[in-house]
């Protein structure tokens, strides 16, 4: 065990800049050179602790994906950090609509929360450590994804192969309201639903139409009634697109569907029921594809003997740490769903995810840096 008095002072500042460096290095998923020049800064700075990085070239038009291996680390369980390189603003954000910029104790960048501040301190934690001569606890590796904010499709087994040979999963997702660490996730699921009706002039031959779009908001009813707070299962109809001009019944129509629920019981049953739509008007078709992406987990005891340790380091370090469900999905729902105890939620705190007013904390720079390196020092 290390003594918490040997933790020496971390820098807010240097970390702060660390971060900005990263946030500087605009990275959406679907723009895979961008994200490769983001991937190319993570490892230089990798690099320069003397990490065993393994670059995994991109596929399906993503960026690379990194992997960075510490002492030991494949050869015994260890700890398994999680990150995701990508955000959701485009390039142009900087420059745009959210510039960086410094308010007092808040820090505004796009990916700032979500998640580069949190994969930079992450890093910081490791690069203390090695700063300091000293080694984790247990094997770790990092893990940085090109993809996370559109599904991770391309790193899932990699996330998964690693979650495996590990013994603790560690993710690097903002923290939630008041610095909430994510112990329970709901599973998603996503669908497109086709509705097909018949062609025809909207004035002359009215009656020979069959409306695609009336039928798919028939569709979008059932759809949307399928939500059941209690059951924690919501259905949520994001995206509607139909027909072509205004004198033309519509043949076709399309929507795209999110599914969010707390368990593979109800994942189970709500694929069925969604797959299962039929159609109400005559002469119309209903198509309906898709399925899960991510499987929901929640608290179980792996996950909550690792919460209760996090809280007693947090404790410690002098800061309460309290944990949180959330609706949304990372890609801590790979490993945990897979039985690997994982703690989701690690990252900086602050607000606004997805947003132009993306922030986080400065005063969280330190607490949670030295959380990190408590886990990475602690974790048996
Ligand atoms: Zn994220």
């Amino acid at each position: 065990m290390t003594d918490k008095q040997n933790i020496p002072e971390l820098d807010a500042e240097e970390i702060l800049d660390g971060i900005l460096e990263w946030v500087n290095i605009e990275s959406p998923s679907d723009d895979a050179a961008a994200v490769n020049r983001m991937a190319d800064a993570v490892e230089r700075d990798l690099l320069g602790i003397r990490a065993d990085v393994e670059r995994i070239p991109g596929r399906d038009g993503y960026g690379d994906i990194l992997i960075a291996r510490g002492e030991g680390a494949g050869r015994r369980p260890g700890i398994l950090v999680l990150s995701h390189l990508d955000t959701v603003h485009p390039v142009g954000t900087l420059e745009g609509a959210r510039p960086v910029a410094r308010d007092g104790d808040v820090v505004y960048g796009p990916g700032i929360y979500d998640m580069k501040g949190g994969a930079y301190i992450a890093f910081h934690a490791l690069r203390h450590l090695v700063r300091m001569g000293t080694s984790p606890s247990l094997p770790v590796t990092f893990v940085y994804v090109p993809e996370e904010e559109v599904g991770s499709h391309t790193s899932r087994e990699h996330i998964e192969r690693l979650a495996l040979e590990n013994k603790y999963v560690l993710v690097t997702e903002p923290a939630r309201d008041g610095g909430k660490v994510v112990t329970s996730r709901k599973g998603a699921g996503d669908f497109e639903v086709v509705t097909r009706g018949r062609p025809a002039h909207a004035g002359a031959r009215h009656q020979d139409g069959r409306n695609a779009i009336r039928e798919m908001a028939h569709q979008v009813l059932r759809l949307e009634a399928m939500t059941d707070y209690a059951r924690e299962i919501t259905v949520s109809v994001g995206v509607v697109e139909g027909g072509t001009f205004p004198n033309v019944v519509p043949a076709e129509c399309r929507a795209l569907v999110d599914l969010r629920v707390p368990d593979a019981a109800a994942a189970e049953e709500m694929c069925r029921r969604i797959k299962g739509l039929t159609p109400v008007g005559p002469d119309t078709e209903v198509h309906v594809s898709g399925g899960m992406n991510r499987p929901g987990y929640r608290k179980d005891e792996g996950i909550a003997a690792l919460y209760e340790h996090a809280r007693a380091l947090a404790a410690e370090i002098g800061f309460e740490l309290e944990d949180t469900g959330s609706g949304g999905v990372s890609d801590g729902n790979f490993s945990a769903a897979l039985g690997v105890p994982t703690l989701d939620g690690l990252g900086v705190d602050g607000q606004g995810a997805h947003t132009d007013y993306e922030q986080l904390y400065y005063s969280s720079l330190v607490p949670r840096t030295k959380l990190w390196v408590r886990l990475l020092t602690t974790l048996e």
